[in-house]
């Protein structure tokens, strides 16, 4: 997933809690082979080159997180959009050559976007798109569901007084022995400026500009896209989301990184947290 796992697991068993990581380790390489827009040949991409118009079958995991994005992407009016995979290209590209795409050609890549062009049948587990050359990218939203999904092996085994940490998108179980809750700093800039939150069996995500983006004339175009504009967005601020699931959190950041501070629609059971730079 293009990141790094941190597994911290609280126990006075050390030898079996190795195996326990060790399989949770394994459940995230088996989801990055499903879900990874990076790997040739993840189900993710052999759903996106399958003949357009088609049912297709797909595993329970993907068809859970496709059916967890459809519904961020409708109740942010479409701030969060996994079809923005032909935009992230661009952005891939336009990082690389430090140069913005032509606007006919992100008229183009938009022309293949849209999370209504999604078309999921849950009694028979198929996935319909219904637009040629789609890409799906489920980089805003994968990570939190793989942290809650190594969570869920650790606690199987029996240690649930664990965190897993998947860069900026932290899954915490029960707390540590002898505290009320895991104190979690939150560095959203990257440069130490950091917030500290209490959580029990919690997940909290923070996306911004801060990580990835590239510079062009004399401004930051993050890796998070508008989809409206198909650019990178341009401003400041960075967004902490605190749900009790690790995709949940993940998918709110990345949506409201795109609606800011003043979006409408706040979903229940979320906490935000916005900040700004300077
Ligand atoms: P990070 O991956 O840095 O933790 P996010 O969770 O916000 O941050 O995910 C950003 C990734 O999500 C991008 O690299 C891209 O693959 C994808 N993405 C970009 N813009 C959007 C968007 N508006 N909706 C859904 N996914 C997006
Ligand atoms: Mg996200």
């Amino acid at each position: 997933m293009g990141t790094l796992f941190r597994i911290v697991v609280h126990t006075e068993d050390p030898i079996t809690a190795r195996a326990a990581i060790a399989k949770a380790c394994r459940r995230v390489a088996e989801l990055d082979q499903k879900l990874s827009d990076y790997k040739a040949d993840s189900e993710l991409n052999q759903l996106c080159r399958a003949p357009y118009n088609q049912p297709r079958r797909v595993s329970a995991e993907l068809f859970y997180v496709l059916e967890v994005a459809r519904r961020v992407s409708s109740q942010s009016s479409g701030a969060f959009d996994i079809t923005i995979g032909p935009l992230v290209e661009l952005w891939r590209q336009a990082r690389t050559a430090r140069q913005l795409p032509p606007a006919d050609t992100i008229a183009a890549a938009r022309a293949r976007t849209g999370f209504r062009y999604i078309k999921l049948n849950r009694a028979r587990r198929e996935v319909t798109l219904l637009r040629e050359e789609m890409r799906l990218d489920l980089g805003g939203i994968a990570k939190g569901y793989a942290a809650d999904q190594a969570l869920a092996v650790l606690i199987a085994a029996g240690f649930p007084k664990s965190l897993v940490a998947a860069s900026g998108d932290i899954r915490v179980g029960d707390a540590p022995p002898g505290r009320t809750a895991w104190r979690v700093s939150l560095n959203p800039f990257g440069n130490g400026a950091t917030e500290t939150v209490d959580l029990r069996n919690q997940a909290v995500s923070t996306s911004g500009a801060s990580e990835q983006n590239v510079e062009i004339d004399g401004v930051r175009y993050s890796h998070i896209l508008d989809p409206r504009s198909g650019l990178g967005l341009t401003g400041n601020h960075a967004v902490s989301v605190i749900a009790g699931q690790g995709i949940l959190a993940d998918a709110w950041a990345t949506a409201f990184c795109v609606l800011g501070p003043k979006a409408a629609f706040k979903p229940s059971g979320l906490l935000l947290l916005f900040h700004t730079s300077r």
